[in-house]
């Protein structure tokens, strides 16, 4: 019996993820991409529409036939929402199956107490949802994004380095008060759930995320499937070591990769150089005048940066390396020295089977993205990855 419901919840999932891909399409195509029984797809697609996941669509036909009748996912009867979570404010964003942002806010927070966070967020969440005129019971599920080391199994902050969190069951205290199942994660997990669902990973089975910004952070991708490690701490890469011997970073120890790269550390470099700079636009925008202490600072980053890629590329032999976040303002001045870098130490030509694409980060991507740690329960189940076969 366990193994029939299995069935039925891939097959389901098999068939949802092609109406996401393909749709609108006709039952009779998807049973032909899927190699499903037509008699299979009738049967779970009439669930799904139950459900509120797909709906009918009439497709007009000028040949002057029956309008076939197609599926495609459904964008009234069901939202998700995607929180943002810093120490200082919240971006919400009801968002619906094809991930767009149906309605979003973003406000400050009085306090960073736990409970006071989520009674905060539960307000605003209802009051959005009114403004947006759906009903509560069409939302299904909530994911935060948040820094810090998360038990995304059990939904609690182990540790936040901004708001100063120890252990705080966060998706708990949100259930309770939204009704809904409630997911958190690593932020930049987030943001590689929505490459993978809806962004340049989407064909991709192995690929890495890379953010640069206020500090360093990395989200992996491996055989389709989000990698987080023993407890859910996978992807620390600005706290590998450079240089043991290096300066004092904030997680303790010395030379971390964030005391070359990251944001404030651009800053510090630069006016340990004699440049009168407080913020990294500053810093970045000396540089393009052609400020050659500026240009320095980031070429030192760059290559630093580069030899972290180098390793990394030798380790996992990704098919796409996506570098995101608010440190890719600088542009070539710091990629250049990076690409130069990883092609100097990347093992026997593995950097040329790897696509390396750089990506400003929009700021509704969090929040997308945090959307997608609820979307990819409805579209994925754990025992199943797409065949190839299926894929365009
Ligand atoms: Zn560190």
């Amino acid at each position: 019996m366990a193994k029939r419901t299995l069935l039925k919840a891939i097959n389901r999932s098999i068939i949802l993820n092609v109406i996401k891909k393909h749709g609108p399409i006709a039952r009779a195509d998807i049973a032909r991409l899927t190699k499903l029984s037509p008699a299979t797809v009738t049967l779970q697609t009439a669930e799904l529409i139950e459900d509120g996941l797909i709906y009918e669509k009439q497709e007009g036909d000028s040949r002057g036939g029956r309008p076939p009748i197609l599926l495609a996912l459904s964008t009234e009867a069901i939202y998700v929402l995607g929180v943002k979570l810093t120490e200082s404010h919240a971006t919400l964003a009801l968002i619906d199956l094809q991930a767009t942002i149906v309605a979003q806010r973003t406000f400050g927070l009085p306090s960073t107490h736990p409970i006071a966070v989520a009674d905060l967020l539960t307000t605003e969440t209802l009051s959005l949802l009114r403004a947006a005129d759906i009903p509560r019971k069409h939302l299904v599920g909530c994911g935060v994004g948040m820094a810090g080391l998360i038990d995304s199994v059990n939904g609690i902050c182990r540790m936040s380095p901004h708001t100063h969190w120890r252990d705080v069951p966060l998706a708990e205290y949100l259930e309770e008060r939204l009704g809904c199942p409630v997911y958190l994660d690593n932020n930049v997990n987030t943001l590689t759930f929505l490459e993978r669902l809806y962004g340049l990973g989407q064909h991709v089975d192995n690929f890495l995320v890379i953010t640069i910004g206020l500090g360093i952070g990395m989200g992996i991708v491996c055989d389709g499937q989000v990698y987080r490690g023993a407890s859910g701490s996978s992807g620390e890469l600005g706290h590998t070591v450079i240089d043991p011997d290096g300066l004092p970073c904030s997680c303790g120890n010395r030379g971390c990769l964030e005391t070359f790269v990251a944001d404030p550390w651009l800053v510090y470099h630069a006016r340990q150089a004699g440049l009168e700079v407080v913020t990294p636009e500053e810093l970045t925008q000396l540089a393009q005048s052609g400020e050659p202490r500026a240009v320095d600072v980031f070429r030192r980053a760059g290559k630093v940066l580069g030899q972290s890629v180098a390793n990394l590329i030798n380790l996992f032999n990704p098919g796409m390396i996506i570098v995101s976040g608010e440190g890719v303002r600088a542009g070539d001045l710091l990629f250049d020295p990076m690409r130069e870098a990883i092609s100097r130490h990347a093992f026997s030509g593995l950097d040329k089977e790897v696509t390396l694409q750089i990506e400003p980060l929009l700021d509704e991507s969090w929040a997308r993205g945090a959307a997608c740690l609820v979307l990819h329960k409805i579209f994925e189940t754990s025992e199943f990855t797409q065949p190839t076969s299926i894929a365009e």
